[in-house]
């Protein structure tokens, strides 16, 4: 489990675009916390690091939103989705591009073995606790990369 606290919704952004660029074709990054905690927020900045220049907003009725940047970004928020349900999830799971699930926990049995879990938590209404939990090597060694960041440079 590795942590950092962002002290504003730009350190979160910061934060996310920083990881983004570690990341590779077909990756799947998992992202769990309230409702307002920033789920889509730290999707904003996987998106600016991917060179994505289209706004990203919440996926919660559209459930899947593609975007075309270096590599494709495909943002999902399951929040409506029962386990039975499926929306082609696969395609874009085993996809070339990133995938960025919201409450991921809806569709935990489709998840591959390795993924970035990343969990939000509310410390005030400006600072949120990140906490990653890498599953597989690859995400193990990411986090590690990442060890060193700051999220705030005072
Ligand atoms: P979620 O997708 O988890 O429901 P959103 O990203 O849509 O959350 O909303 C998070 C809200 O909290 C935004 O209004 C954002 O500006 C605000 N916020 C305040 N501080 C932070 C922070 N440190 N990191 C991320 N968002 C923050
Ligand atoms: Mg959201």
């Amino acid at each position: 489990m590795y942590q950092w606290t962002c002290a504003s919704p730009d350190e979160t952004i910061a934060f996310a675009e920083t990881l983004s660029s570690l990341l590779r074709a077909g990756d799947v990054l998992t992202l769990e916390g309230d409702l307002g905690a920033g789920k889509t927020t730290f999707t904003k900045g996987i998106a600016n690091g991917l060179g994505i220049k289209e706004v990203v907003s919440s996926p919660t009725f559209t459930i899947i939103k593609e975007y075309e940047g270096n590599l494709p970004l495909y943002h999902m928020d399951v929040y409506r989705i029962s386990g039975e349900e499926d929306l082609g999830f696969d395609e874009y799971l085993e996809g070339e591009g990133i995938t960025v699930v919201e409450w991921a926990t809806n569709i935990d049995d489709l998840l591959p073995e390795d993924y970035l879990e990343i969990a939000l938590h509310h410390v005030d209404s400006v600072t949120r606790r990140l906490t990653l939990t890498p599953h597989g090597m690859r995400f193990e060694q990411l986090c590690k990369e990442l060890i060193d960041y700051e999220c705030s440079s005072h």
